[in-house]
């Protein structure tokens, strides 16, 4: 069974936020389209609460969950999570997003003995001083967490780098052979709007279609993910790159099949929007059946529509 939006896009996807709390400060970040609020120090969702929104949301054929954040690591409780969804019937693929930077210490290994099988790692420069500026973190810390990753088994794993303009684009060659050398996928995202100024936006994003000419160019086979915002995967002679152009692109929307809970468990249909948000956390404090749960779900899906669209 797959659910399906009034624009006839299939839900398979769902993002969960399992923190606001962070131990980075991207320049950059969009807070997963979260409006900031002023005390996001403790955790709102308890590992119950999440595993029981996954388990719901896997019987309605949702079966790709995606942990995200402010920093999943950030939770110790990360590791009942993990075991807590991975266990459920119907499962496809359980995946994280993470900057990496507490992957050491065998947390990386214990998250995939616990049912976690691939992670995708912030990593918007392999300059110490770029990244230091952009995240307020060490590149030591999150290199050593990339490795962690790779000999954890993790499969794939990918480096997400938001491309910002007169700050990162000239990495991108390293970045490629960096990825390339280890095995390991590289995505670049162009820098969406959410959660940053209009200043930081104009002087920083960075249309992504120049990059891609150079990537096509150089590519033996080109993949594409029609189920993921039909996004392309470029395969080099060493090294795979993925690209995620969401700004004005009505093929990335029509291809959307996402849904995501926020921090404090609202349904969220989509990245760029807030006024359509379904709570989900407050019924089941109240005692909601998982049949009531699914509505909830039903009527979220019901809410879904392309941000971007053909007129
Ligand atoms: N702390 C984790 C991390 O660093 O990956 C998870 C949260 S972060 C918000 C999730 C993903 O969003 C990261 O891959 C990051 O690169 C991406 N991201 C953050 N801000 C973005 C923006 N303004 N535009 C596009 N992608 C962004």
């Amino acid at each position: 069974m797959n659910l399906t939006d009034n624009c006839g896009r299939p839900l398979l996807n769902l993002r969960i936020s399992i923190t606001q709390r962070c131990n980075n400060r991207c320049a950059y970040c969009h807070r997963e389209g979260e409006v900031q609020r002023a005390n996001h120090s403790a955790e709102k969702m308890s590992v119950e609460e999440i595993v029981r929104i996954g388990r719901v949301a896997i019987s309605l054929g949702i079966s790709r969950i995606k942990l995200t954040g402010g920093e999943p690591l950030m939770r110790n409780d990360l590791p009942e999570i993990v075991a807590g969804i991975a266990a459920v019937p119907g499962l496809r693929d359980l995946s994280l997003t993470t900057n990496g930077l507490l992957f050491g210490n065998g947390l990386a290994k214990k998250l995939h003995d616990s049912g976690l099988k691939r992670v995708n790692i912030s990593l918007p420069s392999l300059n110490a001083e770029t990244y230091k500026k952009l995240t307020g973190g060490r590149i030591e810390d999150a290199l050593a967490g990339v490795q962690a990753a790779i000999e954890a088994d993790f499969c794939p794993v990918k480096l997400n780098m938001v491309i910002l303009n007169n700050i990162n684009v000239n990495d991108i060659p390293d970045m490629i052979k960096y990825a390339g050398g280890r095995g390991v996928v590289l995505q670049l995202i162009e820098l969406d709007p959410i959660n940053v100024s209009g200043n930081y936006y104009t002087a920083h994003h960075r249309s992504l279609d120049g990059i891609e000419a150079m990537l096509k160019e150089k590519s033996i086979t080109i993949e594409q993910r029609p189920f993921m915002h039909n996004r392309l995967i470029y395969h080099l002679p060493n090294a795979t790159v993925e690209v995620v152009k969401p700004i004005e692109n009505n093929d990335f929307c029509m291809h959307c099949t996402r849904l995501r809970v926020t921090s404090d468990g609202k349904l969220k249909p989509c990245l760029m929007r807030n006024d359509n948000l379904t709570d989900i956390l407050t019924p089941i404090r109240q005692g909601a059946s998982d049949e009531e749960l699914k509505e909830l779900f039903l009527k979220a899906n019901q809410l879904r529509e392309p941000y971007n669209k053909k007129d």
